[in-house]
């Protein structure tokens, strides 16, 4: 049985919460996509986390956690995090990453710098972890596989020399900085080597062994459907496939296997970096959704930026969840909303007069306005309560009809960060 969580919108919406409560009942947890440059936090009985590359089930000990190989590995990050849950009383977790995962590279961190800096204001708002150069050089075919670390120092050398004839040209001409230092290069690679060594195996011969076996394997994605490079706000998106279909592809599983899809969708909006975000809202409104927002604030989890904020948008969840496949929706930080009097909920998208539910390609999304209904508030206090129907009625008509707008079942509400902060939901849409 294969699962898969990932996310309708921009991301931030309580995925690595719900991978977490979910990673209960799993055997393996795979990261497949994505890089260290987005973060998940986690509030379990070791305290809170913020994960950048680490699985989501690694507060679990039965759980393999596994790095697939549609990853961008960065290995300092990976270890560093690693090193860090474990000083804070976390039993050492079980990990494999991909011998095919890719890792980043320095210079890639490097050229992201470099390029955000000659754009200056145009820039995409890259959090600067070198995942787009990474990705450009995974397609560019010359980037790194972590099998390849484990080769003797002279086919190091020849492919750190190919690589360096065209970074140094860019590095030079285009942004006026020194060569890369090639024999610095080969001792990274050795240092890299060393921390993965014990790790690293053959992904999809375990998985397929897992299957068969009937094992339960939990898909984790990065960020959500907006974020997207084919079906996401392009071109403010990140550089690999957000989709849980990707989650085959990233971990090498069949395609077919994947049986549920877990689309983790948020009460309210929020967004980090530049990018269309229709129904965002400013000045003194928007401020107090940010600090009450999330767990302690809307707030980056990598940068401690603060996020953009709005209302719920109907047209990019059901857009976000129809394209991720949605068998089930998790709707996540519904308890923040308790101290408004009326929540409006964007329902429909106003371009050039005419009123539309079809999310639309980025130009026409530039000129869109949010068309609102109100809803009335529940004003109180939701969290500890376990049981859908002890929810105040004007919360569950806050769910009910969003449920409809979107047309996707919503399975799952949480009410809180804690894994124990979950209600699970008949849904009068469920197909399973
Ligand atoms: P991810 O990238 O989708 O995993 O999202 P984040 O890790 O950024 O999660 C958003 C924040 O919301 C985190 O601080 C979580 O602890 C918190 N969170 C998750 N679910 C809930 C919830 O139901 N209620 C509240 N108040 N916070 C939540």
């Amino acid at each position: 049985m294969v699962k898969a969580v990932v996310g309708a919108n921009w991301g931030d919406e309580g995925k690595g919460k719900i991978t977490d409560t979910l990673a209960d009942q799993a055997d393996i947890v795979i990261r497949f996509q994505g890089g260290a440059n987005a973060g998940h936090t986690i509030k379990n009985q070791y305290g809170k986390f913020a994960l950048h590359t680490l699985p989501s089930g690694v507060f679990h000990q039965n759980v393999m956690n596994i790095i697939g190989n549609g990853v961008a590995l960065n290995i300092p990050i990976l270890f560093g995090e690693l090193k860090s849950i474990e000083e804070r009383g976390v039993p050492a977790p079980q990990i494999m990453i991909s011998e095919r995962c890719q890792f980043v590279m320095p210079y890639h961190i490097l050229f992201d710098q470099c390029e955000e800096e000659r754009l200056g204001g145009k820039s995409f708002g890259s959090t600067k972890s070198g995942i787009a150069p990474f990705y450009s050089d995974k397609y560019a075919k010359i980037g790194w596989q972590v099998s390849e670390l484990f080769q003797d120092d002279d086919a190091l050398r020849e492919k750190i020399a190919r690589v360096a004839v065209q970074k140094d040209i860019l590095l030079k001409y285009l942004y006026g900085k020194e060569p890369l230092d090639q024999e610095e290069l080969l001792e990274t690679l050795h240092s890299y080597r060393d921390m993965v060594a014990p790790y690293v195996g053959n992904v999809s011969a375990y998985l397929d062994r897992a299957l068969k076996d009937n094992k339960t394997i939990l898909l984790e994605g990065q960020l959500g459907t907006m974020k997207d490079p084919d079906h996401g706000i392009y071109p403010m998106v990140t550089s690999s496939s957000t989709l849980a279909a990707y989650g085959a592809i990233g971990a090498g599983l069949p395609p077919y296997a994947i049986e549920q899809i877990v689309v983790v969708n948020k009460a309210y909006s929020s967004a980090v970096g530049a990018g269309e975000f229709t129904s965002e809202i400013f000045g003194d409104e928007a401020n107090e959704l940010r600090l009450r927002g999330g767990d302690g604030g809307e707030f980056g989890a990598t940068t401690g930026r603060p996020r953009r904020v709005g209302w719920y948008d109907c047209v990019a969840s059901k857009y976000g969840i129809r394209l991720q496949g949605g068998t089930d929706v998790a709707f996540t930080v519904l308890d923040v909303l308790g101290y408004l009097d009326e929540i409006p909920v964007c329902v429909a998208y106003d371009i050039d007069g005419e009123e539309t539910t079809e999310f639309p390609v980025t130009h026409l999304l530039a000129r869109a306005k949010p068309v609102y209904v109100k809803l009335p508030g529940w004003k109180c206090d939701i969290r500890g309560i376990r049981k859908y129907e002890d929810l105040p009625e004007n919360c569950r008509r806050y769910v009910e009809f969003i449920e409809e707008q979107i047309g996707f079942p919503i399975t799952m509400v949480s009410n809180g960060p804690a894994r124990e902060d979950i209600i699970y939901r008949k849904s009068p849409l469920s197909r399973r």
